[in-house]
């Protein structure tokens, strides 16, 4: 999972990761840019192959910042945002806002306003409410606003349940099995001022199998078909969601992007035919497969805490506050040290973080060579929900962030100060 220079020294899109530590300080998170485009690039050539229309459409929400933005939008690849500031971010990135798509469960008046103002490509609605809210703003707009439809399908794919939200009971989405869905596109097919561009679901995270998605895909086309029959109305675009796995750890054994589109589209194909539909755009939305490998943290180890016959503890210098997933929802991480990371590990720790909270633990049982304080540790595969789910607890500023590529480093988001956490605190008395 690791490249390693002359020196033996852990390196990514090769630059030397105990150079990057010097230049830019710990913790900091490092892209390896060409990776992500190779990702994008994997499932354009996956969908290529298909002849099927298509839109590879970043969930920005895995790591929404400006650079990030740019990189998809060369890659010809579309951009979920979620909120005024993933939105606000992509149009600072210049990215074309009619490839864009807004998503979220509570989306406000003024959120939806943005959206319009922007000339956002498509609102994904996900409830009545947002119709509501829709609904006050459409008097003022003189085009018909392009939507498409959050469903629940009723699928739940195999993943950790706290990230799982395809099932009936999820937040998201209009419910099938009540009828709240066929409700929702009989009111939307009755408003010429909304453009329904098709279905959308999402059936969780952290895929691993395919079956999920062609269950899904098989679901959304006889719902499809069903609505056709009723309604007459045949969806443009079938937005299938993302989710789909990455290698976090040598436990894991995530499929390429090509194996999950091939076996979707051999199976739209097929479901298609069986019906008065014709061909839909695809559209999916990953985002952990595109950002999360190629994303690095970098620590600086601290304290040691021996507890004879128990557990040793290493502490690193960032933790929950750079990295909330493992105390979220126990997700499991891999690391090395920069200098040796090809070491035969001599000894077995759990990395501890900073942070003041007992649960705070990045890594449990981590086999590692020896170490010493000021070592550099990389942990592996966080560029997905790391730096994007970051906070300030304990009053700790988030890292920076370098992109790397080819040997060199350019910092694209500067590391948060003690003036910058401060800066927005006003007195009392
Ligand atoms: N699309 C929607 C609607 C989502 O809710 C999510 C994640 O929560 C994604 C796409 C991206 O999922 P992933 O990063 O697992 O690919």
């Amino acid at each position: 999972m690791v490249n390693v220079n002359s020196q033996g020294h852990l390196s990514i899109g090769n630059c030397d990761t105990l150079e990057l530590a010097k230049d830019f300080g710990t913790p900091l998170y490092v892209y390896d840019v060409s990776m992500i485009r190779q990702q994008l690039r994997h499932f354009h050539k996956a969908f290529d192959k298909t002849g099927v229309k298509y839109a590879i459409s970043y969930a920005s929400k895995a790591f929404a910042i400006r650079a990030i933005d740019q990189v998809i939008a060369q890659e010809n690849g579309h951009l979920d945002v979620v909120s005024a500031g993933e939105l606000i971010t992509a149009v600072q990135a210049g990215f074309p806002m009619e490839h864009v798509s807004f998503h979220g469960n509570n989306k406000s008046l003024a959120e939806l306003q943005l959206a319009l103002d922007n000339h956002v490509g498509t609102i994904i609605v996900d409830n009545f409410y947002e119709l509501e809210l829709l609904n006050k703003l459409l008097p003022q707009q003189k085009q018909p606003v392009n939507i498409m439809l959050r469903i629940a399908p009723g699928i739940s794919a195999h993943t950790h349940r706290y990230i799982q939200t395809g099932q009936v009971d999820s937040k998201f989405g209009f419910d099938v099995q009540s009828g709240q869905a066929e409700q929702a596109l009989k009111q939307v097919l009755q408003n010429p001022k909304l453009n329904l561009r098709g279905y959308h679901a999402h059936i969780g995270s952290q895929i691993m199998a395919v079956a999920g998605f062609t269950a899904l895909v098989q679901r959304m086309v006889q719902l499809a078909a069903t609505w056709q029959e009723k309604f007459h109305y045949q969806p443009q675009v079938l937005n299938f969601g993302g989710g789909f796995g990455i290698k976090y750890t040598n436990a894991d054994h995530p499929l390429a992007p090509q194996e999950f589109v091939y076996d979707m589209i051999q199976t739209l194909k097929k479901e298609i035919a069986q019906t008065n539909l014709t061909m839909p755009e695809v559209w999916l939305e990953p985002g952990r497969s595109i950002v999360g490998e190629a994303g690095y943290s970098l620590y600086t180890i601290g304290a040691r805490k021996i507890i004879p016959g128990i557990r040793t503890y290493l502490s690193v210098d960032g933790g929950m506050g750079d990295n909330i997933r493992p105390a979220l929802y126990q997700a499991e991480y891999q690391a090395v040290l920069a200098a040796r990371p090809e070491a035969t590990p001599t000894e077995t720790v759990t990395i501890a973080g900073r942070y003041c909270e007992s649960g705070d633990i990045l890594i449990k049982d981590q086999p590692l060579p020896e170490s010493t304080p000021g070592d550099i540790l990389a942990v592996l595969a966080t560029g997905a929900y790391g730096y994007s789910m970051a906070s300030n607890y304990n009053r700790v500023g988030r890292p920076a962030v370098v992109f790397v590529k080819n040997g060199h480093a350019k910092l694209v988001v500067k590391r948060e100060s003690i003036t910058d956490l401060t800066s927005l605190d006003l007195n009392y008395l």
